[in-house]
């Protein structure tokens, strides 16, 4: 039975960078990485979007063969289709994802990770060493996998946690059902990222459009089906396509879930981690999920490192993973996911007037704090939403 220390599921970002990070703090141990794709980084389903000052704690980004395009302004679309142009300098980049991905497994192998594609977990139960067994279907057959720490970096499906007993079950109301196209031939500023909102738009979500190159586009959207008027997310994402670029020639297209559910109670067990999609660590608000899954492979690798040097892999050991995470990130998401019910409640005709409040500040200083300062002295409905937001 073949052994290791740390298996991490799944090659996304969260498990390379915790495959990365376990084997660089200690090198001694032998680590894992399995991924069920034959391709790490295929196929894409994603818009590709990540904040700069998240993404530099990680890589650099100037340059990278991975960069698809780097992105100085925002520009929120309000239902009615008023632009809120916010934002000047570098703020975003848009990624290739698919050599993304690659690339951080990679980065692993070189370090001395065990990269295994076509490779999936199959379940796990816990053996009386105090080790996971996995079972793993792969080129070479069914194997099991003796582990001393699994984490499971598998995303939206998350069975790792779910072997492990955690709790990871998704409310309707928080999962978001998406659909995108990868558009060509359509006109827009190619250093802006579009985001519009609005109930007849998308739902519960919004639309988006994040520049690939020059006249090429990810044009997407997410719904909350509960919220849908029976139409589904590809649906949706015509419509709005036929009004705003009608001449576009689609070229690529995907769907996928995305969890806006604040991080689950528990994310560690005995021998156990889940990061990234598979703990809900997405920002509910904005249903970003790359860097947050990096930064959550990042204290899962170390974690997962340190309790084996210390010969205690115990669910009390690896709580710290969990406590970090949530002095990091989650706590915030909680507020973002509060923040998010409360805009939910809020009408077109509130966003249609809060776009057009913002546009009266000077577009050189149109912040994000200052619309939402604004908002507050304009649109005093706001105040309660704020204060039910931070309490
Ligand atoms: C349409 C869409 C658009 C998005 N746009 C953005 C965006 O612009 N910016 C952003 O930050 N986030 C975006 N997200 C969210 C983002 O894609 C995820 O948050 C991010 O990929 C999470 O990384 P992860 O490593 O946790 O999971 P994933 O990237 O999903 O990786 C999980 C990996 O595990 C593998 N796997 C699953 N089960 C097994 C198994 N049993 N055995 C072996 N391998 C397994 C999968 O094949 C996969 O490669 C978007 C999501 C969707 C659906």
């Amino acid at each position: 039975m073949p052994d290791s220390d740390v298996l991490v599921v799944g090659a996304g970002p969260a498990g390379s960078v915790a495959a990365w990070e376990a084997k660089r703090a200690a090198p001694e141990l032998d680590v894992v990485l399995l991924e069920r794709d034959p391709t790490v980084g295929v196929p894409v389903r994603c818009a590709e979007g990540v904040g700069d000052a998240g993404l530099r704690e990680f890589v650099d980004p100037d340059g990278a063969p991975w960069v698809a395009r780097r992105i100085t302004r925002i520009i929120f679309v309000a239902p009615d289709d008023t632009e809120v142009r916010v934002a000047d300098g570098t703020v975003a980049w848009i990624l290739d994802r698919t050599r993304f991905d690659s690339f951080l497994a990679e980065r692993a192998r070189a370090v001395g990770v065990e990269v295994r594609v076509a490779t999936e977990a199959a379940g796990m139960e816990r053996d009386g060493d105090g080790r996971w067994r996995v079972r793993v279907r792969g080129p070479r057959g069914e194997e099991v996998w003796r582990a001393r720490v699994v984490i499971g970096a598998d995303g939206v499906e998350a069975m790792v946690g779910r072997w492990a007993g955690l709790d990871t079950r998704v409310p309707a109301r928080d999962m978001e059902s998406c659909a995108q196209y990868v558009l060509q031939n359509v006109d827009f500023d190619p250093d802006a990222i579009y985001l519009q909102f609005g109930d007849r738009i998308a739902p519960g979500g919004y639309a988006w459009l994040f520049p690939k190159g020059v006249a090429i586009a990810n044009v997407g959207l997410g719904i909350v089906a509960l919220r849908a008027d029976g139409r589904n997310a590809r649906e949706y994402l015509d419509a709005w396509i036929a009004r705003r670029y009608p001449g576009g020639t689609t070229v690529g297209s995907t769907v996928g879930g995305v969890i806006v559910n604040p991080t689950i109670k528990q994310t560690y067990g005995d021998g156990v981690m889940v990061a990234g999609d598979a703990a809900h660590m997405v920002n509910p608000l904005s249903g970003a999920g790359i860097v947050n899954a990096m930064k959550a492979g990042r204290l899962g690798g170390r974690t997962a490192a340190a309790a084996i040097r210390e010969g205690d892999t115990s669910a009390r050991r690896l709580s710290s993973y969990h406590r970090a995470w949530m002095d990091l990130l989650g706590e915030e998401h909680r507020t973002h996911y509060r923040i998010k019910q409360a805009l939910d409640e809020l009408d077109d005709g509130f966003f249609n007037g809060l776009a057009r409040t913002a546009n009266r500040i000077p577009e050189r200083k149109r912040s994000l704090g200052r619309i939402f300062a604004h908002a507050l002295v304009r649109h005093p409905q706001l105040i309660p939403v704020a204060a039910r937001c931070f309490v």
